[in-house]
């Protein structure tokens, strides 16, 4: 047995715990938007890592960078502070509502920073008693405890001893239970600006100005979670532009990256003044090998070409799932923004987003779910018309042969 093969899915259960279920096929290598296993298969990536390869696979400029920092300085602690970091967070400063910047190193410790400093700046700015922190059903933040108690599925949360607390959940765009719900007591609300694993759900514009003028009355900070969202997924740098609403702390992480670990929590000058020496760190967090591939990710993301092929792609995609659901009647809606769509199942087929992802992988097509139902979409923002076109070939493959039974 040669080594390459002694790696397979069966090795998984023998070594590893056993939190995921991954699929059959072991995928060796990545170009643009074309991945192929171990046995030789070819793919096209509508997945893009769970909307994390911005870029697509080993795209060349970020290989570029990695080899250059990857010769020169890899990491240094916070000790000392260091040039990508800097650079990468006046970039992001430049481009965004933020003034500060902090660098984790995944979309959980992001929104984990966001929310020990919003608890820490109610207590420094008003006391004791305001504390609640408002989020919403269906929310994904992360698996730290923090993080996944103020996610919105208590499936994920249950069952580690006692959660953190002052923590409601509210249904999301209900204007009537938020204004229910939010008091001069509440410290923060924290929501997704579309919600993505929760089933790539946009806030309602009334909804989301709603919450942050009463944010603004209560003195609560609102937090936007776009480690889904961001890094030019919808079309625009960050969602938030698209509703013209702006928060107080923003995250960053998955497309942030583009398949290098790193996150960014961007925030006001006065908000980020509670996180003092000493009150929080990371000792990967900023360092000079991930803070320069993001910077190479952002540069070649917020260009009017990229975020313009992000729309035109998107268009693609609509016009293709619709011409599909014209056929086959598979879907109630086809919905989301930029390059991240959801395809949400017809009643005759609701439970069964997991058998059309398998069914696309069979048709050489890597696709998401997001639920029980909806089928997810979030490719490379740089894809080109012709790999959507084949891949969405791929797609109506997998959907015939779903229909056929
Ligand atoms: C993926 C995700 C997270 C968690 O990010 P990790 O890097 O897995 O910790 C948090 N929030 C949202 C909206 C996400 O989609």
């Amino acid at each position: 047995m040669s080594e390459q093969n002694s790696v397979t899915r069966a090795l998984f259960d023998e070594v590893m715990v056993p939190n995921y279920n991954p699929a059959d096929i072991v995928p060796v290598r990545g170009e643009g938007s074309r991945v192929w296993d171990s046995e030789g298969r070819e793919f096209v990536d509508f997945a893009g890592g769970i909307a994390v390869n911005s870029l697509g696979h080993c795209h060349p400029a970020m290989v570029a960078t990695l080899n250059a920092q990857g010769s020169q300085l890899w990491h240094l602690s916070n000790v000392f502070t260091n040039e990508p970091a800097l650079k990468l967070a006046k970039t992001l400063v430049d481009s965004t509502f933020a003034e500060r910047v902090y660098f984790a190193n995944s979309g959980a410790e992001a929104n984990e920073a966001a929310l020990k400093l919003v608890r820490r700046y109610a207590l420094e700015h008003y006391g004791e008693g305001k504390e609640q922190i408002i989020a919403f059903k269906q929310a994904f933040h992360g698996r730290t405890f923090f993080t996944v108690t103020v996610g919105g599925q208590p499936a994920y949360s249950d069952g580690f001893g006692p959660k953190p607390g002052a923590i409601d959940h509210l249904p999301f765009n209900d204007i009537e239970a938020f204004e229910a719900a939010i008091s001069d007591k509440t410290c923060a609300v924290m929501m997704e600006p579309m919600q993505g694993e929760g089933g790539i759900i946009p806030a309602d514009q009334a909804f989301i100005e709603r919450v942050r003028a009463l944010c603004d009355k209560h003195n609560a900070l609102l937090i936007f979670d776009e480690v889904q969202t961001g890094a030019g997924r919808t079309g625009k740098l960050y969602a938030y532009e698209h509703f013209g609403v702006v928060p107080d702390l923003l995250t960053s992480a998955k497309g942030l990256g583009g398949g290098f670990p790193v996150a960014a929590m961007l925030t006001s000058a006065k908000v980020a003044a509670s996180l003092k020496v000493g009150t929080h760190g990371s000792t990967y967090g900023g360092n000079p090998l991930a803070c320069a591939v993001a910077q190479t990710v952002i540069d070649v993301i917020n260009t009017p070409e990229v975020l313009a092929n992000v729309e035109a792609r998107s268009a693609q995609f609509r016009a293709g799932l619709e011409a599909i659901n014209a056929k086959y009647a598979v879907f109630n809606e086809v919905r989301g923004m930029g390059l991240l769509l959801g395809a949400e199942l017809s009643e005759a087929y609701q439970g069964r987003a997991r058998d059309v992802l398998i069914a696309s992988a069979e048709a050489g097509l890597m696709c998401l779910v997001a639920g029980a139902s909806v089928v997810r979409f979030a490719p490379s923002l740089v894809i080109s018309e012709a790999d959507v076109a084949e891949g969405l070939a791929r797609f109506e493959r997998a959907v015939a042969q779903i229909v056929q039974g």
